[in-house]
C-alpha cells in the first residue's frame, strides 16, 4: 500500500511556460488504481514515476496563461497534470472541454479516461450482443458503473460485483443492473449461478485473483474476458495471483485480452461524444467521490484499495 513516508510534499515556484506550453491551475485531481503501478519499478505500458519527479496523475484545470494559440487564458482543460496545484504542460496534450456540460469531476470520471476505458473495453474487446449476461466487477466504480450501462444501453443482462449492501443497491437500483453480488458478505459462486443461469457471455474485470478464477469457471461458449485491471493484486509485492481456471478458455472456446485506455487516444472524441450522448439523455448515470486537499493525497489514494471510495475518486485541489 503507498503510504505517506513515500512521498514529499514541496513548495517551488511554478516557473514560465515555454513556447508550445500552457500553466495549468488545477483544479481536480484523478486518483486511480493504476498510480500504484506507476510507482513500481520494471517494465509497464508506460515508464514508472522517477524517484523525485512529481507523481503523475490526470487532472482538470484552468489554464492561467499561455504561450500557445490554441490555448488562452480561462480555458478548461483535461489531461496528465501531476500531483500539484499548478502544471506546466505542452498545450498538444490537454484536451479542452467545456466547462457548462457537467460538473468538472466528471470529466475525470464518466466522461474521461475511465468512461473511455469502459467505452473501447467494452465495445472493442467485449463486443456486447443483445441478450447476452455481462458481469463485472468493482461494479459501483469509476470503470464499472460505466461499463454495466453501457452493456445495458446494448441490451444486455447485467450482473455487479461489488462490496456492500450499498454499492449493490446502487447498482441494481439507481443504475438499473439486473442484479448485483456483495462479495464481501455473499458466495461469488453461488450468485452467479443464480444470476447466470445460462453462463456468462462477457466477463469485464477490474479485480483479478479469486474472483476471475470463480468467474473463468462459469464462462458461456464463445465467452469475451476483458482484463481491464486487476486491483486485488496490486498491492502483492511478491508475485500476482494469476487465473488457475485458464483451461476454461479452451474448453469454451473463448477468448481473454487485455488493453489499456491509451492505446485509443486516437479514438477519444468518439468516445466522449458517446458518452455526453447518453449522459445527455439520462441513460449514463455517475457519481463522484470528492475529497478535499492535496495534502490528502497519500490516504486518499488509499481509500481505493479499501474499497472506501464511492464513485469516481477525486481531489479537490482549487477553485
Ligand atoms: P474504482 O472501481 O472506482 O475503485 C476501485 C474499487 O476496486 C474499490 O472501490 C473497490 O470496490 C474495488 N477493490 C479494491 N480492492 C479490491 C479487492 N481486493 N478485491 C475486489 N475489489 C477490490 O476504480 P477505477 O478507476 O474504476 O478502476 C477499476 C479498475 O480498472 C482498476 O483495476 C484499474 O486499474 C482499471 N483501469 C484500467 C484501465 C486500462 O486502461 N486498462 C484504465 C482505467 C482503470 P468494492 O468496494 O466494490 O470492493
Amino acid at each position: 500500500m503507498a503510504k505517506r513516508s513515500d512521498f514529499e510534499f514541496v513548495t517551488e515556484p511554478t516557473g514560465e511556460p515555454g513556447p508550445g506550453e500552457v500553466l495549468v491551475k488545477i483544479l481536480y485531481l484523478s486518483l486511480d488504481p493504476a498510480m500504484r503501478g506507476w510507482m513500481n519499478a520494471g517494465k509497464s505500458y508506460i515508464a514508472p514515476v522517477g524517484m523525485g519527479d512529481v507523481m503523475r496523475a490526470g487532472g482538470i484545470g484552468r489554464v492561467v496563461a499561455s504561450n500557445d494559440s490554441s490555448l488562452a487564458a480561462g480555458d478548461t482543460v483535461v489531461g496528465m497534470t501531476g500531483v500539484q496545484d499548478y502544471a506546466i504542460a505542452k498545450a498538444k496534450d490537454l484536451i479542452k472541454v467545456d466547462p457548462r456540460l457537467a460538473p468538472l469531476p466528471r470529466f475525470l470520471g464518466a466522461l474521461g479516461m475511465p468512461g473511455l476505458t469502459a467505452y473501447f473495453g467494452l465495445l472493442d474487446i467485449g463486443k456486447p450482443k443483445e441478450g447476452e449476461t455481462l458481469v463485472v466487477s468493482a461494479a459501483a466504480g469509476a470503470v464499472g458503473a460505466v461499463v454495466g450501462q453501457i452493456a445495458k444501453i446494448k441490451g444486455c443482462r447485467v450482473v455487479g460485483i461489488a462490496g456492500g449492501p450499498d454499492k449493490c443497491r446502487y447498482v441494481t437500483e439507481e443504475l438499473g443492473f439486473n442484479a448485483a453480488i456483495d462479495y464481501k458478505s455473499e458466495d461469488v459462486r453461488a450468485g452467479l449461478a443464480r444470476h447466470c443461469p445460462t453462463g456468462i457471455d462477457i466477463y469485464f474485470d477490474n479485480v483479478g485473483g479469486d474472483i476471475l478464477d470463480t468467474v473463468l469457471s462459469m464462462l458461456a461458449r464463445r465467452a469475451r474476458v476483458i482484463i481491464c485491471g486487476a486491483i486485488s493484486q496490486y498491492n502483492n509485492v511478491e508475485s500476482m495471483q494469476g487465473p488457475r481456471n485458464y483451461i476454461s478458455l479452451l474448453v469454451n472456446h473463448a477468448l481473454m485480452e487485455g488493453f489499456v485506455v491509451f492505446d485509443y487516444t486516437a479514438r477519444y472524441a468518439e468516445g466522449m461524444q458517446a458518452l455526453a450522448g447518453w449522459t445527455m439523455t439520462g441513460k449514463l448515470k455517475a457519481r463522484e467521490d470528492i475529497v478535499e486537499g492535496l495534502e490528502t493525497f497519500p490516504e486518499t489514494l488509499q481509500k481505493l484499495f479499501r474499497g472506501e471510495n464511492f464513485g469516481k475518486l477525486v481531489i479537490k485541489v482549487g477553485e
